[in-house]
C-alpha cells in the first residue's frame, strides 16, 4: 500500500473510476521523489553542466555525474565511463548502429530476432542498406520463445553483430540472453541487448552477461522521458568513432580538424538532458530501497493471477505463452478488434495498450492484427487484477 502512495497519479480517477494503470510496458508512472528531484533542480540549481565556473554548474554537474555512478551500480558496469546518456533506448540503438558503420563490413550479417521492437529493427535495416550488410532474423516458436536451433544457424562466422531484446515488449518473454551471447561470442560477433523491458524487472549485470552494449530507457523505470542509457564496453567505446559532433564531445577544435574526448563524453554532444539525468538518479535511488526479489515476486503473483483469470473467461485467447514471462500479458477476444477491447476497458477505468506495440513483424509472424496488452509494475495490486478481469468479462458481453 505504501508504494502506491509514493505515486501521486494513482490517486486520480479515469473515466469516473479509480485508475487501474496497466500500461507500464509503455511507460511507468513517477514517484514523488522523482517529481521533486526534477523541480528541485529547476528551482534550486539549474545550470549547464561541465562548463561554467560557478556553484550552480558545479551542483548540476555533480547531480548528473552521480546518476552516472548510480547507473553503473544498477547494471554492474566496470566503470562509470561506460555509461552514456541518451534520449532513450531508440537513440541508444541508433547511436550504436551509426558508430558501427565502419566496423561492420559489406556482406556481413547483422542478426536480430523476429520479436524485436521497431527500434531494434529499423536502425539495423538503415545501417545494412547503407553499408551493404545483410539483416537476418532468428525465428521464434509459436509460444514466442526464441528458437535456439535457428539462432545457431543464423549466428555464423559471417555474423558481425547480434542485437536482441532481453524481454519482449509484445509478449513478455524473458529471452535466453546467456545462450545467445555465448553463440555470438563463439563466432566473434558483437552483442547488443535491448533492455527496455528488462531493466525494471530483471537484475541486469552487464559483466555477467558479458554483452558489448546494453540499452534502456529511463521512463520505463520511473524516471522521466527523454533520458536513457547506453552501456558500452570501454575498450570498444575507446576505439569506435563518435556519432554526433558538437560541443562537450571535443578535446580540441581547429577549423580543419577536431580531437575528441574520452568516453563517455565523446558520445554526448551538446547540452544533455540534465533534469532527466537527475530524475533518473532519483528513480534509481528509489529502486535501490525496494528489494528486487520482493518486486519480482509481487509482479509474478499478479501476472499468474491475471493469466489464470483471463483463461477462465470464455472467448479470451492468450497470445504467446513463453517459458519464462516477465510482467506483460498479451491477449485477444474472439469477438472484437483489439482497439475496441481497449476502448471498452478504458471506459471502465482500466488503462491497457492495444495494437501492434511497435512489433509489426512479430504480429505478422503470429498472424494477429495486434493484441491487447496488460503490463504490470510494482504499484499494481490484486484489486487491479480483479478490475481488469471484470472489465474484460464485461467487454466480452458487448462484443
Ligand atoms: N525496445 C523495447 C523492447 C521497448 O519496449 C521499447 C519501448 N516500448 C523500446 C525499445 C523503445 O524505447 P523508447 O521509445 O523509450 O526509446
Amino acid at each position: 500500500m505504501s508504494i502506491r502512495n509514493d505515486f501521486p497519479i494513482l490517486q486520480r480517477q479515469s473515466r469516473g473510476q479509480p485508475l487501474v494503470y496497466l500500461d507500464n510496458a509503455a511507460t511507468t508512472q513517477k514517484p514523488q521523489v522523482v517529481i521533486d528531484a526534477i523541480s528541485d533542480y529547476y528551482q534550486g540549481y539549474n545550470a549547464n553542466v561541465h562548463r561554467a565556473a560557478h556553484e550552480l554548474a558545479e551542483q548540476a554537474t555533480a547531480g548528473m555525474e552521480e546518476t552516472r555512478d548510480l547507473v553503473r551500480a544498477f547494471i554492474n558496469a566496470q566503470q562509470s565511463a561506460e555509461v552514456i546518456f541518451t534520449r532513450g533506448t531508440t537513440e541508444a540503438i541508433n547511436l550504436v548502429a551509426n558508430i558501427l558503420s565502419t566496423h561492420i563490413q559489406p556482406g556481413q550479417d547483422i542478426v536480430i530476432t523476429e520479436l524485436e521492437h521497431h527500434s531494434n529493427i529499423v536502425p539495423w535495416q538503415m545501417l545494412a542498406s547503407r553499408i551493404g550488410a545483410n539483416l537476418r532474423a532468428i525465428a521464434i516458436h509459436d509460444s514466442g520463445d526464441i528458437d535456439l536451433d535457428d539462432a545457431a544457424t543464423k549466428i555464423t562466422n559471417n555474423c558481425a553483430l547480434v542485437a536482441f531484446s532481453h524481454v519482449s515488449n509484445g509478449l513478455g518473454c524473458i529471452n535466453p540472453a546467456e545462450q545467445i551471447i555465448s553463440l555470438a561470442k563463439s563466432v566473434g560477433a558483437l552483442t547488443l541487448i535491448d533492455g527496455a523491458q528488462a531493466a525494471l524487472h530483471l537484475t541486469v549485470d552487464v559483466q555477467t552477461l558479458d554483452c558489448d552494449f546494453y540499452v534502456f530507457s529511463g521512463h520505463k523505470i520511473f524516471a522521466p522521458t527523454g533520458i536513457g542509457v547506453l552501456y558500452g564496453r570501454y575498450k570498444l567505446l575507446e576505439q569506435l568513432p563518435p556519432w554526433q559532433g558538437g560541443g562537450e564531445m571535443i578535446e580540441h577544435v581547429t577549423l580543419e580538424h577536431s580531437t575528441y574526448q574520452a568516453p563517455p563524453y565523446k558520445y554526448e554532444a551538446g547540452t544533455p538532458n540534465i533534469a532527466g539525468a537527475i530524475g533518473l538518479g532519483a528513480a534509481l535511488r528509489y529502486l535501490r530501497e525496494i528489494p528486487r526479489p520482493d518486486l519480482v515476486a509481487q509482479e509474478d503473483k499478479l501476472v499468474a493471477s491475471a493469466l489464470s483469470g483471463l483463461q477462465q473467461i470464455p472467448g479470451v485467447r492468450l497470445i504467446g505463452e513463453p517459458k519464462k514471462r516477465s510482467a506483460v500479458i498479451s491477449f485477444l477476444l474472439d469477438q472484437g478488434h483489439p482497439a475496441d477491447v481497449g476502448t471498452l476497458l478504458d471506459q471502465q477505468g482500466v488503462a491497457v495498450r492495444t495494437g501492434h506495440h511497435c512489433n509489426m513483424p512479430l504480429m505478422q509472424r503470429l498472424g494477429v492484427p495486434g493484441t491487447v496488452r496488460a503490463s504490470f509494475s510494482l504499484y499494481n495490486n490484486q484489486d487491479d487484477v480483479e478490475r481488469l478481469l471484470k472489465a474484460v468479462d464485461k467487454a466480452t458481453t458487448f462484443l
